[in-house]
């Protein structure tokens, strides 16, 4: 396949390549029983890193196991008084929250944007489906009922309770901080549960921010958090014997490492976990449509996104001219620090060992032979910066189109029939998302029932809604986020039967 090399990508950065927060940042400590406290012992800080600029721009406690159990002691004592509230009062301390957050909109954008690198577009989405996740949640709790009574046995009467599981555990990714924090604590707290929340070592200072504008203002313990490292606060959090669900979004191998211990506990886990979502484009495809779609959801936050659209399965028949559409939109993408303007759409990975890992990616396709179509390297200077990047004749089962690159990389394979199409994007250790592109009708339907993914997109890619479910089959973990199936995980059912014979 030919196409032509577009020009270069140069990182636009801001003539003061810096970004202030030190003025807004959240205590450094960890928030339990709606206070800050430091940790149960002294342990060397984590520095957090703003991977734009390579600055250190704060540092947080390395919890320990001892940090987690005063935490949930305050979420056990909390929850029985949360767990006793109408929904009606769950929901308005939901709404303060999102007020909250929204009175406090640009601190959190400010914050997340230089833990994370992220440009303006993003962090203001991020923000924006945070509040309505909180808003969202507060309104569905109030609609929650249980299964109608019944008389199932003569002379008794069966009711059905849905109640909370009690204290939730959660572990939180990097890639959307506060996003990934509100996907759990609206529908944890909306459910009557309480929970104590490790956010990702890398980027605790949105979630710590929350935790400083809500306290005081919300019940004490029935949000705690912990900051440190997954292999001891994320440990003890799975091993926990008054957690009673444990849920965390991160990679397959921290899923594992989380269901293996909570089994000891026999723990109910939810789990949210990597992707490598295919793009199915037939030859009857808006096909200038499928590339603008791929243009932006497998770009947008660098790609570093578990739903990106990152593996292009289009058929052999017009693969040559969406590929040259796909180049043309991705070589106009503006790569830049978030404080370079309002322009800038791709951000820096998250961390160096990130930045290595994409850039060992991207030479192992290099050295398989396969096409840079665009892009296909790392930006000089300072910050995490990768080229936007489309990697054209890809062979079936190649490492870059199996493998989760979590950056701004999105390769292309062909097929020939609709039957190879389906089986090649099934092809996968992941089952989160995926999508089709096709103006054919029959098309819409048949291919979404037969592709083994929790979200299957028809002509378009990572649109997402509050009232909708998210979560993946396979590799990709199991439970859901957002919608009434949230409320659902976070809830257990109880069966009272009432003997009323004489
Ligand atoms: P990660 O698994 O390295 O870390 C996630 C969290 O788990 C962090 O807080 C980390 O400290 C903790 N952790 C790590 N090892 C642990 C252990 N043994 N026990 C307990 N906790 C542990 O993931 P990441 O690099 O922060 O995030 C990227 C990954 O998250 C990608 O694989 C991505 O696909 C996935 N992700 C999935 C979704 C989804 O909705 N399915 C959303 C966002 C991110």
């Amino acid at each position: 396949m030919t196409t032509t090399q577009p020009e270069a990508f140069t990182v636009h950065r801001a003539e003061n390549n810096t970004s202030d927060v030190s003025a807004i940042l959240p205590p450094a400590g960890h928030f339990i029983a709606g206070t800050f406290v430091p940790g149960a012992a002294s342990t060397a800080p984590i520095d957090v890193v703003n991977p734009a600029t390579e600055e250190v721009i704060a540092s947080v406690h390395a919890g320990t196991a001892a940090d987690v159990d005063a935490a949930v002691a305050a979420a056990v004592s909390a929850q029985r008084t949360w767990g006793n509230t109408t929904p009606k009062e769950r929901a308005d301390v939901l709404n303060l929250i999102a007020n909250i957050i929204e009175a406090n909109r640009a601190a959190f954008e400010a914050i997340e944007s230089a833990n994370t690198g992220k440009p303006a577009a993003v962090v203001e989405d991020d923000v924006t489906s945070t509040i309505d996740t909180f808003r969202f949640m507060a309104g569905a709790s109030r609609t929650l009922t249980s299964m109608a009574g019944g008389d199932y046995a003569t002379d008794h009467t069966s009711v059905i309770l849905r109640e909370p599981v009690g204290v939730v555990g959660v572990i939180t990714p990097w890639n959307y901080p506060l996003l990934m924090a509100a996907w759990k604590i609206a529908p944890i707290l909306a459910a009557g549960n309480s929970l104590v929340l490790k956010p990702s070592e890398q980027t605790p200072l949105s979630t710590l921010k929350l935790a400083e504008v809500l306290a005081g203002r919300i019940p004490n313990g029935i949000l705690n958090v912990v900051t440190g490292q997954g292999r001891t606060v994320g440990q003890r959090i799975s091993e926990h014997p008054d957690i009673a669900l444990v849920a965390l979004t991160g990679s397959v191998v921290s899923g594992q490492s989380v269901a293996e211990t909570a089994a000891r506990s026999v723990k109910r886990v939810h789990l949210e976990l990597g992707g490598k979502a295919p793009v199915v484009v037939f030859p009857d495809a808006d096909l200038r449509a499928a590339a603008a779609g791929v243009r932006n959801a497998g770009f947008w936050n660098a790609g570093q996104d578990c739903g990106a659209a990152c593996r292009v399965l289009v058929h052999e028949s017009v693969a040559e001219e969406f590929t040259r559409n796909l180049v043309s939109e991705v070589s106009t993408l503006v790569v830049g620090a978030p404080e370079a303007g309002d322009d800038v759409e791709i951000g820096p990975m998250i961390s160096r060992p990130h930045f290595e890992r994409v850039k060992a990616a991207l030479s192992e396709a290099r050295a398989a032979g396969l096409t840079m179509a665009v892009g296909g390297s790392a930006l000089d200077g300072t910050g995490y910066f990768i080229e936007p990047t489309v990697i054209t004749d890809v062979p079936a089962g190649a490492a870059i189109a199996t493998h989760e690159i979590f950056g701004p990389v999105v390769t292309v394979e062909t097929f020939s029939s609709e039957e190879e199409a389906v089986a090649r994007a099934n092809e996968s250790p992941y089952g989160l998302s995926a999508s089709v592109w096709t103006r054919d009708s029959s098309l819409s339907l048949r291919i979404p029932k037969q592709l083994d993914f929790g979200t299957v997109w028809v002509n378009a890619h990572l649109v997402l809604a509050c009232e909708v479910p998210w979560g993946g089959f396979k590799g990709s973990g199991y439970g859901r986020d957002l919608s009434l199936y949230a409320l659902d995980d976070y809830s257990r059912t109880k069966h009272v039967m009432i003997n009323h014979g004489a």
